[in-house]
């Protein structure tokens, strides 16, 4: 049988997703990143900075961990891909790490990036820190009145947010004006977006960033079970970058079943929700042909998710292939199964996960897992962050 292509071409698609669908002004700065990106990131003195950070800075290789009381819940044995012990919290520092590097190469002295709950913003102002460059955020106004922490600790790191006051005064807008400002700067600045998703070379750069998660999954699964080969792997999908991530090295693998579980937030048919692959459509959002959450006549529909980090109404274009040609199953998750799924966590394992995270938690509830099944876990983020939508939902 002949394996399908799962990775981009050089016209920049994932089959009939992806490519660069951006204004004529912007033609410069994504010409220049899609010519060198590979390039450099293949440098050997790339490599060696980005692994010393990666192991120093962030603190990587992350552990594999055989989570005992959850296994012998779902009968089963499930490893945790420690992802929530990086630096900052999260997956996202893999990324923003990678993207650094590359703009000081590149000459780039400024650094831009949106964000809408303040993870990408704080990741991104951490390592402009780390490297001593400007700082820029673009933050819808409404998102900051609503994550007052991530803002200070951006403003603690030196970088300048800015908010959105256009629109619905959140992500799409804070995206807005971040293309603006780039626009306006192409030569001295670099744009870090923050998940799979953009134009045509982000999708593929991110995931290459990402790509750590899996490459080291497979060898510590060697290490602990004897076999590179799990039975299922399974992550949360916003804009779909840890997904990519943990999925990277098993694509081709077609025995490994991979699993990605969106936010069905009050319920897929509740009008409040963000399973993009359930109720988007073929369209451009961001730069790129994916599938997105729309009305009939192609208004972006505002998603919703209890976790403000898969509240996002598209998914990259590289998952939208993976839907289409059901590589990767998409499952949907409700803001219940998620919150239930976190607590059953902090309670079983002595790990409290990201809100994002208990969304690919919840799926176990739903698989029928045999006694030797092997099932790894990206454990994309901790739940530091979601304290307070703990303490209301549970009444703690
Ligand atoms: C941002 C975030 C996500 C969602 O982003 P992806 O690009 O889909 O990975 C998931 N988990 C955590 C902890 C996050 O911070």
């Amino acid at each position: 049988m002949k394996i399908m292509d799962y990775r981009v071409n050089e016209k920049g698609y994932y089959g009939d997703f992806g490519g660069a669908y951006i204004p004529e002004m912007l033609y410069p700065n994504i010409e220049e990143l899609r010519n060198t990106y590979l390039d450099i990131i293949a440098q050997p003195e790339f490599q060696v900075e980005l692994q010393n950070l990666l192991k120093d800075y962030v603190g990587r290789p992350s552990p594999l961990f055989l989570a005992k009381r959850l296994s012998a819940k779902y009968g089963a044995n499930i490893f945790l891909k420690r992802e929530d012990l990086n630096h900052t919290g999260a997956h996202k520092i893999n990324n923003t790490v990678g993207q650094i590097i590359l703009a000081e190469k590149l000459g780039k002295k400024r650094i831009i990036a949106e964000t809408g709950a303040g993870q990408h913003g704080v990741a991104t102002a951490t390592v402009c820190a780390l490297k001593g460059l400007e700082c820029v955020i673009y933050m819808g106004e409404v998102d900051i009145k609503r994550q007052a922490p991530n803002v200070a600790r951006m403003k603690m790191m030196g970088a300048t947010v800015i908010p959105a006051t256009s629109g619905s005064k959140t992500l799409k807008d804070a995206t807005n004006e971040a293309m603006r400002d780039w626009i306006n700067n192409p030569v001295d600045t670099h744009y870090i977006i923050g998940s799979v998703v953009g134009p045509h070379p982000y999708p593929d750069m991110v995931s290459l960033f990402q790509s750590v998660i899996s490459e080291e999954t497979k060898k510590q699964l060697i290490e602990q079970t004897g076999s590179d080969q799990p039975d299922y792997v399974l992550a949360c999908v916003g804009g779909g970058s840890n997904a990519m991530g943990m999925f990277y090295h098993f694509l081709e693998d077609e025995k490994v079943r991979l699993i990605a579980a969106e936010a069905a937030g009050l319920g897929v048919n509740s009008g409040h929700s963000a399973a993009t692959s359930v109720l988007g459509k073929e369209g451009v959002l961001h730069g790129s042909r994916t599938l997105l959450m729309q009305t009939e006549d192609g208004q972006v529909v505002e998603p919703y998710s209890i976790s403000a980090g898969l509240d996002y109404p598209g998914i990259g274009p590289q998952h939208a292939h993976l839907h289409k040609s059901k590589r990767v199953e998409y499952v949907s998750i409700t803001d219940d199964e998620a919150m239930q799924a976190c607590m059953l966590l902090s309670k079983l394992e002595g790990i409290i996960p990201a809100i994002e995270t208990g969304h690919a938690l919840a799926q176990l509830e739903k698989m029928e897992l045999k006694k030797d099944d092997v099932v790894v876990i990206c454990l994309s983020g901790r739940g530091d962050k979601d304290l307070d939508t703990f303490m209301k939902y549970f009444n703690l």
